[in-house]
């Protein structure tokens, strides 16, 4: 017996909005269809609401979701944020707790708050050691929330690379679980020009996802072009900077040639990318630049080109990066913060930036991202009190609003 959703307005995400629609829904949680409300059915009615399907975080790290606020102060140097994680990884060891519990915790609230906040799926940087309990029992528990683990990828010196690429295949390798499994080649000041090749080289074998931080701050583009600054400053203090590993003067456009290699690739932050480079990722639809908002604002990295991107073609989506640089785990807060800070940007296309848009990244459209039949009934609902003039002006009152119901049928 179908389960009959309705509401005052649908926003599938892939399709214009329904106004008094019904979403059916099969006993295993699939969407068999998305249709007006037909005279005298009976429904279950969520009232002067609009239903949106879940959210989506393309980009976390959810191992720092036990910090109750960012690291470090708002607007300062990211190489001297970079040395406060690090400094607070090394406190922590050297508390005496037990590390390992303490992150299977961090994973289990992280996971917890993000499907409280609606988010069904997310992109986790996945660091080894990696408890994959929490996720394991989230893939069937309610309420789900489904995972790309990224593994991460950090070594500057040579002979990190074998072990680490062979760390990297046995990932791979463990792929028939619930979790959908990629690379995190962590950034090109932590990765080794062979560690890169080689995980470019996997992502090809294994179709898999690569997730690299690239373009984030001035001081990684300092670091890059002359070998100095803040970052430079931190990574030697850490006993880290091997400079023949990275040859001077190298360029985001070519770390970018290089991702367009992969099967796919997510391309974290891109905050410091330009014309040309936006001509580059316009060109590979495998390739998503991951817009962390509320991050990219708590550094002074500048305006984020958005709505450049966006008129160029790029493929953009969004995540909240950790909770050591935005406030929570909201995906939902993160557009909100995207609406307030691009107003040329439409609140329609905002809404794909965290739902369909983060599916496609992940792999996951095929169960998420929008209202559609055959996908998994995961949705958010927020209340909508005025009539709205037009369709965008629909998004943009439920963009405003915070989503009162989250839930699976
Ligand atoms: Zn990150």
């Amino acid at each position: 017996m179908p389960v009959r959703i309705a509401a005052r307005y649908l926003l599938p995400i892939d399709a214009p909005p329904i106004e008094r629609g019904v979403i059916e829904i099969d006993d295993a949680g699939a969407i068999l269809a998305v249709r007006p409300h037909a005279v005298g059915e009976e429904v279950t009615d969520l009232g002067e609401v609009a239903i949106l399907p879940a959210m989506i975080n393309a980009h976390t790290h959810l191992e720092f979701s036990l910090l109750e606020a960012p690291l470090g102060q708002p607007r300062m140097v990211f190489g001297n944020w970079i040395a406060e994680v690090v400094a607070h990884r090394r406190a922590r060891g050297a508390s005496g707790v037990d590390l390992a519990a303490e992150k299977e915790s961090a994973l289990e609230v992280g996971l917890r708050d993000s499907a409280a906040y609606g988010v069904a799926a997310v992109g986790e940087i996945a660091t080894h050691p990696f408890p994959f309990a929490p996720f394991a029992s989230r893939a069937t528990e309610s309420p789900r929330v489904d995972a790309h683990l990224f593994l991460e990828l950090l070594g500057l010196s040579a002979d990190r690379v074998a072990p680490l690429l062979e760390l990297a295949e046995a990932h791979l390798q463990q792929g028939a679980g619930q979790a959908l499994r990629g690379l995190s080649p962590h950034a090109p000041y932590t990765v080794h020009p062979d560690l890169l090749t080689g995980a470019i080289g996997l992502s090809k074998k294994y179709e898999a996802t690569l997730a690299m931080h690239l373009a984030e701050s001035w001081d990684e583009l300092e670091l890059l072009t002359s070998h100095s600054g803040p970052m430079v400053d931190t990574l030697r203090s850490l006993g880290a900077w091997n400079p023949s590993a990275i040859p001077r003067g190298v360029t985001f456009q070519s770390y970018l040639e290089q991702l367009a290699q992969a099967h796919r690739a997510l391309v974290i932050h891109g905050n410091l990318l330009t014309t040309s480079d936006y001509a580059i990722l316009a060109q590979h639809k495998q390739m998503w630049v991951v817009y962390c908002p509320r991050t990219q604002s708590y550094f002074p990295h500048g305006n984020y080109p958005l709505a450049e991107m966006l008129s160029s073609g790029v493929q953009v989506t969004v995540g909240t990066d950790s909770r050591a640089s935005t406030p929570s785990l909201s995906v939902w807060e993160e557009l909100q913060h995207i609406a307030a800070m691009h107003e040329n940007v439409p609140a329609s296309t905002i809404l794909r930036l965290g739902t369909i848009e983060a599916a496609r990244a992940l792999g996951l459209d095929s169960k998420l991202g929008s209202i559609t039949s055959g996908k998994l009934a995961k949705f958010v609902a927020v209340p909508i009190s005025e009539t709205p003039h037009d369709h965008e002006d629909l998004y943009e009152l439920a963009l405003q609003q915070q989503p009162t119901i989250v839930g699976s049928w």
